[in-house]
């Protein structure tokens, strides 16, 4: 069996990336160990995922995927495939022992709206049936895929060749190509012996999590009655909060509670290691009690939940970052999140994810049949570049963010880092200014990528050498309000606002 290029995993990534390859008029095979429909996390797009998804789709004539880029069209054309409604990001601070109590000034709360309305809205994707879908299209499409493959050796260079079982008999596929799509588990890191240059990022975050039935909007717990909102503080809310990603955060951690529309919620924490260090006499279960215990709103939030999937306990997993090094070579290359991962945190992933297909993409359409080409393996250099830019602006924006979670203001502060950029970004796409040199979240941006890492070095500074007064904590809001200003169309880090942010 002989392909031009071997993708090893069919999540919505690899899936999409064969999709690609096939309209370029390749021959790809897409290769996972699972089957579908399997669990898979990481289920929260944002608008410039979105933008990117309606332009793959579009350049590449895949009209069948393109109304999964907002949530009306998703309705209208897939009604059966499950999904959740996300106007936008919500944010609420809890203090150890006391109850959130909501308040006209929000001082304890942020929200980003996402979208003007519900037909333009983001999605939360239920990725079981959502990567299920995406696989079938590229089946549908004549795409080569082979589930329940185990592969246990690479070998080669110009010509690849990879070997294993499916089923339990012997199979083997060459290729010339091979783009490893299978997210965490690393195909290539083992196989090629990439570097992890994990202990580089200060970011050092873990995750305890499930899917959960009976988890009830956290508006209505706060007394918030969306027929008489007139008298409430959650009546300024710019959308519902609960039609979000929506963020219980604390000093050292944060949890997420994603609804979709079948009744599921997933929800969980990433935790700080350095103030919640893993504690492997203490059972997932206990540890999740004892915080919800600790954080009593929390707890009311999630007191009648039941564990639904993936299986009846909750998953406990050890420090969710990874940096690798090289993410692409002579034939070969990494899809952003087999190279490189933070922290759900602001929901970068998939967005990221996609970004780097749309780049990898950018360099197949303009080599096809001519992967000898010098500036072919120039451009693959230069993916790989950019990868590495954007893991090391994403570490300093995600730490930041972890070092602020205990106090709204700067965190306020140091989120905006990744709201502007965005927001930057999508205006650029929507105005079509957009370039394909343009690296996510502005990490290829030099004054940009400056502002953020002075910025961020002023916030180690300030929150690493002890207790600082309300007037130094101003000043540093104040300077990032300044640096900031020439990007910040939403007007982001502007006390004016009091915390709340329409779409621009
Ligand atoms: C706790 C957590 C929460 C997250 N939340 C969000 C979020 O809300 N929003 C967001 O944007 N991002 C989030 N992410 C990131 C998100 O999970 C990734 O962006 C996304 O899964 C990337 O998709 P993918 O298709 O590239 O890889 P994956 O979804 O990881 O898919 C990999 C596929 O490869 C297969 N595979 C693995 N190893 C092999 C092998 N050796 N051989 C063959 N097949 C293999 C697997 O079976 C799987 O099907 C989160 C991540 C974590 C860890």
């Amino acid at each position: 069996m002989t392909y031009d290029v071997a993708i090893i995993g069919a999540g919505f990534g690899g899936s999409l990336m064969a999709l690609i390859l096939q309209r370029l008029g390749l021959n790809p095979v897409l290769i996972d160990r699972a089957s579908h429909p399997r669990f898979a996390i990481g289920e929260s797009a944002t608008p410039i995922g979105d933008l990117i998804w309606a332009r793959l789709t579009e350049q590449y004539d895949l009209p069948r995927l393109r109304p999964l880029a907002e949530y009306g069209s998703w309705q209208r054309s897939y009604p059966q495939l499950p999904c959740g409604l996300k106007r936008g990001f919500s944010y609420f601070l809890h203090r150890p022992g006391q109850r959130y109590v909501p308040s006209a000034r929000h001082q304890d709360e942020m929200l980003v709206a996402a979208s003007h309305g519900v037909d333009d809205a983001d999605t939360h994707w239920y990725r079981a049936d959502y990567d299920a879908f995406i696989a079938n299209e590229a089946q549908r499409e004549g795409v080569a895929y082979f589930d329940h493959t185990q592969l246990t050796e690479l070998q080669g260079g110009n010509v690849w060749k990879l070997t294993g079982t499916r089923l339990g008999q012997p199979i083997s596929f060459a290729a010339r190509f091979v783009i490893d799509a299978s997210g965490e588990r690393g195909f290539l890191a083992r196989h090629l012996g990439l570097t992890n240059h994990v202990a580089q990022m200060q970011t050092n975050s873990r995750p305890l999590f499930a899917h959960f039935r009976d988890v009830p909007a956290w508006g209505m717990l706060q007394g918030f009655d969306a027929a008489h909102p007139d008298a409430h503080p959650f009546a300024d809310h710019p959308y519902p909060c609960d039609d979000a990603v929506l963020h219980h955060q604390f000093d050292g951690g944060w949890m997420w509670v994603i609804p979709f529309n079948n009744g599921i919620t997933s929800v969980g924490f990433a935790l700080d290691q350095r103030m919640f260090p893993l504690d492997e006499t203490v059972s997932p279960a206990e540890e999740w009690r004892s915080l919800l215990r600790r954080y009593p709103s929390i707890g009311d939030h999630l007191r009648d939940a039941r564990i639904c999937g993936p299986g009846e306990h909750l998953i406990r997993g050890g420090r969710m970052q990874r940096w690798l090094s090289p993410a692409a070579g002579h034939n070969w290359a990494l899809l952003p999140t087999a190279a490189t991962f933070l922290d759900p945190l602001h929901s970068t992933g998939n967005a990221h994810t996609l970004s780097g297909i749309e780049r990898l993409a950018g360099v197949f359409a303009g080599h096809v049949g001519s992967w000898d080409a010098p500036q072919f393996h120039a451009e693959l250099q230069a993916y790989d570049a950019t990868l590495q830019a954007e893991s090391q602006l994403l570490d300093r924006v995600i730490h930041g963010c972890f070092l602020a979670l205990g106090d709204m203001e700067l965190f306020g502060a140091m989120s905006a880092f990744y709201f502007v950029a965005a927001i930057w970004a999508e205006h650029r796409r929507r105005s079509g200014l957009w370039q394909p040199q343009d690296a996510f979240l502005g990490a290829n941006d030099p004054e940009w990528v400056g502002i953020v890492e002075t910025s961020y070095s002023e916030l180690v500074e300030l929150t690493l050498s002890g207790p600082f007064d309300r007037d130094t904590k101003q000043h540093f809001i104040a300077r990032v309000r300044q640096r900031i200003a020439p990007y910040n169309l939403a007007g982001l880090c502007d006390p004016g606002r009091r915390n709340l942010y329409p779409y621009p």
